[in-house]
Order: structure tokens, then sequence, then C-alpha cells
């Protein structure tokens, strides 16, 4: 959601004459665009930051800002007052349509501007965007979120839940589909909130039942899902469709009851494995991934054996795993002060984690071998420039050795899994693409 909103950013500084450029010693404008979900990721950021006062230095015309959010937490404000006065303009996730007005009082003003919503406003439509990927592209359907797992900060610096309008949405798939893009992705904190605040009521099936009918899409997927409101009318709409791809991401955060409830994640485990049952048994082509916390606090060995129990018995394609980070404002984060999981104990912990889970991806990723999968394929490796890199629709990465008299990028393609290992699969291609050539030009855009 970080990356669609500097696709918007982009869109407004491209129509007010900016072009991007792939070195920033070159650039007129840096906005550092945050996120506020780990500690590790503030980090990070901060140190930018901190970094660019040299390239200031050098060019003192340089117009330096800081979005996303970081920028609405107050803490950050008060550091990059103290800390980092050679910030130019501080805005937020709520108010970053008002780019162009607020780069106008940069330019009026001396000191820094700071403009921070605390709430959000209403749903704004028709911003232009200048997307980052000429394969994929991601649409919005619903800001915020509204519930408040006790680790995380995202309700806080995103708001309360607000759906766009299902004809919206249509409209933008529609204009992406004219444009070539095949495989879609809408986005949102939670997907399976879609709709319940508009007037009538809809819901994420609805949705993604119209955005099938139109023609040129050939890939739709969806995320995040919150377990919770992942409904049988889904699965059953997911099972039924030719364009709904059958990745599920289903973050479960932990396998342990008295973790989940303090985690106010409001399933147990039972109600949890029940879901995952019913997936398995609606959609048998399946891939399922998931997001796992360690380390939350409280979490006893016997709390983590329950996760790890959790990863053999549901067997996921792959899965992200964190150390818990106390986030500001966050009622886990008191819990933390009281009753933490000493550090060494937390990455110990996600050491074995990831063993297991790597463990289960290989063998998995090995199944597929001698299969034929269909392809996208989305650019040339970033290691290897014969070797091209696509997805199947369950979202595995494949490479594949790239015939440098033919242009396959942007096409479906057979391809024969030849090898696996944990992170992807390698194949050959078997036969002519399935689709025409995209009708759109490339976009080479740097995002950081
Ligand atoms: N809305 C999505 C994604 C939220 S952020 C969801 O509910 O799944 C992505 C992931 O970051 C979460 O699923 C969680 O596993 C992780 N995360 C969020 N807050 C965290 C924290 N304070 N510490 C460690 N991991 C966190
Ligand atoms: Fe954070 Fe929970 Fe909302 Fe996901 S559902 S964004 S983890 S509060």
């Amino acid at each position: 959601m970080n990356e669609r909103d500097s696709e918007i950013m982009a869109g407004q500084l491209r129509e007010m004459g900016y072009r991007p450029v792939t070195d920033e010693k070159a650039a007129n404008l840096v906005i550092v665009n945050t996120c506020a979900v780990r500690g590790s990721a503030e980090e990070h950021a901060l140190g930018y930051i901190g970094q660019l006062k040299q390239l200031k230095d050098q060019n003192p015309s340089l117009k330096l800002a800081v979005a996303g959010c970081m920028s609405q937490e107050p803490g950050t404000i008060a550091w990059l007052r103290k800390y980092a006065s050679h910030v130019d303009l501080v805005f937020g996730t709520h108010n970053l349509h008002e780019l162009p007005q607020l780069l106008d009082q940069v330019e009026e003003r001396d000191e820094m501007v700071v403009d921070v919503w605390k709430t959000a406003g209403d749903v704004v439509e028709h911003l232009p965007s200048q997307r980052a990927d000429g394969v994929k592209a991601f649409v919005n359907i619903i800001y915020g979120c509204d519930k408040f797992c006790t680790y995380c900060i995202v309700p806080f610096t995103r708001g309360k839940e607000r759906s766009r309008e299902i004809p919206a949405v249509v409209d933008e798939v529609e204009a992406l589909a004219r444009e070539g893009y095949q495989d879609i992705t809408v986005l949102g904190q939670n997907v399976n909130s879609y709709g319940h605040d508009l007037n009538p009521q809809v819901d994420l099936a609805d949705l993604l039942g119209k955005l099938e009918h139109i023609d040129g899409v050939r890939w739709l997927r969806y995320t995040t899902s919150h377990p919770r409101d992942f409904s049988q009318k889904l699965i059953n709409v997911i099972a039924g469709s030719k364009k709904i791809t059958h990745h599920v991401h289903l973050p479960v955060q932990s396998g342990s009851n008295p973790i989940l409830k303090r985690m106010n994640r409001k399933y147990t485990r039972e109600q949890y494995l029940d879901l995952i049952e019913r997936v398995k048994d609606s959609i048998p082509d399946r891939v399922l991934t998931t997001d796992i916390i360690v380390g939350f606090p409280g979490e006893t060995e016997e709390d983590f054996e329950q996760t790890m129990d959790l990863i053999r018995t549901v067997k996921y394609d792959a899965a992200f795993t964190f150390i818990y980070s106390p986030r500001e404002k966050t009622p886990a984060a008191r819990w933390e002060g009281r009753d933490p999981v000493p550090n060494p104990v937390k990455k110990e912990r996600l050491n074995r984690l990831m063993d297991l889970q790597y463990r289960i991806s290989l063998m998995a990723n090995q199944e597929l071998v001698g299969h034929t999968e269909l392809v996208l394929v989305e650019g040339l490796s970033k290691k290897n420039p014969n070797v091209w890199a696509g997805r199947t629709h369950t979202n595995k990465v494949v490479l594949l050795d790239r015939d440098p008299h033919i242009d396959l990028i942007d096409r479906f393609v057979p391809v024969r899994i030849t090898a696996a290992k944990t992170f992807y699969l390698a194949g050959e291609v078997i036969g002519a693409p399935v689709s025409d050539p995209s009708p759109r030009r490339r976009i080479e855009l740097p995002l950081m």
C-alpha cells in the first residue's frame, strides 16, 4: 500500500512537470515514503533521512520531504524537528492528494512545512498515478483498518476503514485492462472487510465477481486477508472463478490460543484450522501462505511450539516471519515493558521457525517439478540478465533461460518446471505465448 501511495505521488509530480531520475544526486526533490509497521523499517528510514543532509549541503536548492506512516506518529515529527532540520516538508497518509499545494508552500516558506492530518477525510478519487510496474498493477479498494490487533500500528497510521465504491474500482480496472495490464491485485489492510461501510453493503466476493468480467484481465489477486472475515461465500467465488488466482494468503500470526486472544485476532487456532481445511477442500490447487510473529510479549515455549505445530499441520508454501517489534500507542508495547521475551530467545525461535518453514517450502516446490504451469513473464532477473523471471498464478517465482531473439516480457507462456529451490522454481518454455504483448509502453520509474 505504501508503494501504491508512491505511485500516486509520482503521478501528481509528473503532472507538475517533474521527471524521475535514477540518481538522487540529480534530483530537485526527494520524498522518503516511510513504513512504520516494525522498528527496523523506521530505523532504516531515519538513517536514510539523516544521510540526505549531505546531499542537501551539496545542492541547497534540493527539496526534501518525509511522507507515509511514520509521519503520522507525533514522535517522528519531534525527531525531525530536532535532528533533521534539513527536511523541508512532512506530510502524512491522509493528505497525500495535497502534494502539489504542499510543494507550493515549501517554495513560499523558509521553515519546515508540517501538515499531517490526524484523521482520514473522504476517499479521494481520480488522482493521477505513475505505475512503477509495467506488468502488474495494484488497485486500492479499502483504506485503513478497524481491527486493532494489539501489536499493530496500522489502525493509528492509516485510520478507520473506508471502502471505494464498486463503480470507481471497476472504472480503474477497466482503464488498466485497456492499457494492457493483465495481472491485477486489489489492495487493502483487510480486503475481507471491503464494502461493509458502503450503502448498500457489498463484500469482496461481490467486487471480485464484477472485476472478473472485465475483458483483458487474466489474473485477479487480492491482499491482505484477515482470517476472521474470510467467508465461505468468498471461498466459493474463488473456487468457481477462472481469473481469481488460487494463492490464498491468510496471516495466522500465532498458533497459540492465549497469544491469539491477547493479539486480539478474534479467532482461535481451531477456527483458523477449520478455515484452512475448507480452503483446501474447495480449492485443491491452492497455494497457502501466511505471516507469523514470534516473541509476542509473554510468549512461552509452549505457545511457540503451538505455532510450530500449526505450521507442520497446514504446510504453507511460504511464510513471512517477524520478530515482535513494540509499536508506540499499542497495548502490546506496554506488555513488552512488563513481560518481554528476551532478545536471544526471540532470535532463536525465529531461526527454528524459518528452518522448519524453509524445509516445507522446498518440499512444496519440489512437488511441482515435471509439472506444466502457465507463467506470466515479468522481466529479467535482477541477478542475471540472461534469465527471465515470472510468476505462476499462485505467485511462485519461476526463472527461465532467456532466448535473446524473442521478447516474452508481459506474456503468458506454458512452462515445464525443471528444478525447485526454497524460494523459486526453474523451468523451460515449452510452447508459444498464450497472450498478446501489451499495447502499452513499458514504464521505468525508480521508486526507492
Ligand atoms: N493488514 C495485514 C498486514 C499488516 S502488516 C494483516 O493483517 O495481515 C504485515 C505483517 O506485519 C502482519 O501480518 C504481521 O505479521 C507483521 N506485523 C505487524 N505489526 C508487527 C509488529 N509490531 N511486530 C512484528 N510484526 C508485525
Ligand atoms: Fe494490523 Fe491487524 Fe489491521 Fe492487519 S488486521 S493491519 S495486523 S490491526
